[in-house]
């Protein structure tokens, strides 16, 4: 007889895009860290949706304000006004301390939307000519899978049979600032430049200490907009509110998703200053669920649970246990080359095994789901473990017994 999981994994198969390649476990329940195969088998959640469940699985009081406001009103288009908005807009100014926001849905849609901002900035405020705005990105970047998304991107992976890509992108490497001053300097018509303050797809990649703070220099002195991309590492995932936080640094554009809704529903949202956000004029940009009432009370609930439960700090705590007990780990195995990450955003780098070869991060990985944790390979040789921020101190080291256990007998 075939099994539930099997179904389900046959079913996605025969009748779905094979866009994904998941671990072969099927999901059905989620509370805290934990989720729940079909089979009823218990997992540590090291993935969290790719930081979007910070808060972790079904979270009562967001699901409270998910389930108050659906019996109320889920969306009206901003054709209306509704009475969730303006609340949802000012706490998210008040709270990053910025004038103005701008929600969309996904991630990669308000990165999109603070392009479209920094090219119509460039126009109305700085005075580039027409259709000359340049914008820089970091080699390795990843904001998602659109079009202009992709543009930016150097992994062959996403690119490849998509073409052409959109005009008007540089790229710079990674973490270098000399790099990124020469760039700004042999060219008046730089617009902005976006990066993450961790690049989380590229296998959490974290730059020098300083970095932040000469990027902000930088586009300061150069004019330049600096777009700061925390999908993945804000809202507490790093150790702190926002992974800019660490260096004090405050960009002039600000991009959140994935956790803004602690993974219930999808919401995004892009602040900066007025003299950027109001060239940007009535029907000019928008979305159809963008500020939803849902999303917006979903999102005030999330950031509600982010502060009121310290996330940020216990992220900061938990995050030093996770590399403690992997360096000392790391001692033992030669399958571990490196431990990296800030808060609970991090990644080992694994050492190919022979009898595995390109696969040995996935295969460590399938071992790790058969004992009970689930994370994924990314880049073929790294891990990313991402739980949720809510990880008690038993619980870390409870997960981290399981690591160590599966990297011992592999
Ligand atoms: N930006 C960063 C840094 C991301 O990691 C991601 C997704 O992984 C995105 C943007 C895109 O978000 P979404 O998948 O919601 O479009």
């Amino acid at each position: 007889p075939v099994s539930l999981a099997e179904q389900a994994i046959q079913l996605e198969d025969q009748y779905g895009a094979h866009n994904y390649h998941p671990l072969p476990v099927v999901l059905t329940r989620g509370e805290g860290v934990f989720v729940w195969d079909v089979d009823g088998r218990r997992y540590f959640d090291f993935l969290s949706a790719y930081s979007a469940v910070s808060q972790g699985h079904c979270h009562p009081r967001i699901i409270g304000a998910l389930v108050q406001q659906a019996q109320r009103l889920t969306l009206t288009s901003r054709a209306f006004h509704n009475d969730q908005l303006g609340k949802c807009e000012q706490y998210l100014c008040t709270y990053f301390g910025y004038d103005k926001t701008l929600l969309m849905n996904s991630g990669v849609e308000a990165g999109e939307t603070a392009l479209k901002l920094t090219r119509k900035w460039a126009y109305k405020v700085k005075g580039i000519a027409q259709d000359q705005a340049v914008m820089v990105f970091a080699e390795g970047n990843f904001w998602g899978r659109t079009l202009a998304a992709i543009s930016s991107s150097t992994d062959p992976s996403s690119t490849n049979d998509y073409g052409p890509l959109l005009p008007g992108y540089q790229l710079v490497p990674y973490n270098d600032l000399a790099a990124l001053e020469a760039t700004f300097q042999a060219n008046p018509n730089i617009a902005g430049f976006m990066v993450e303050p961790i690049q989380g797809e590229a296998g959490v990649l974290v730059p020098d200490e300083g970095y932040l703070r000469g990027v902000r220099e930088l586009c300061t002195r150069y004019n330049v907009l600096f777009i700061a991309d925390e999908v993945q590492t804000g809202i507490g995932r790093t150790g702190k509110r926002l992974a800019c936080d660490h260096e004090d640094v405050k960009p002039d554009i600000l991009v959140l998703g994935k956790a803004l809704s602690g993974g219930v529903m999808p919401v995004s949202a892009v602040l900066a200053s007025d003299e950027i956000m109001l060239t940007i004029r009535p029907g000019e940009h928008g979305s159809t669920f963008g500020g939803n009432p849902l999303g917006c009370a979903v999102a005030m609930a999330a950031l509600d649970v982010m502060q009121d439960e310290h996330l940020a700090e216990n992220a900061e705590a938990m995050g030093q246990l996770f590399r403690h007990r992997m360096n000392a780990l790391r001692v033992h195995t030669d399958l571990i080359q490196l431990v990296r990450g800030k808060g609970l955003l991090n990644a080992i780098v694994i050492k190919e095994r022979p009898a595995f070869g390109e696969e040995t991060a996935w295969e460590l990985c399938l071992r790790l789901s058969d004992n009970g944790l689930l994370c994924k390979p990314t880049h073929g040789d790294k891990i990313r473990f991402a739980p949720p921020l809510v990880i008690t101190e038993a619980q870390m080291n409870e997960a981290c017994d399981i690591i160590e256990r599966t990297v011992k007998a592999f």
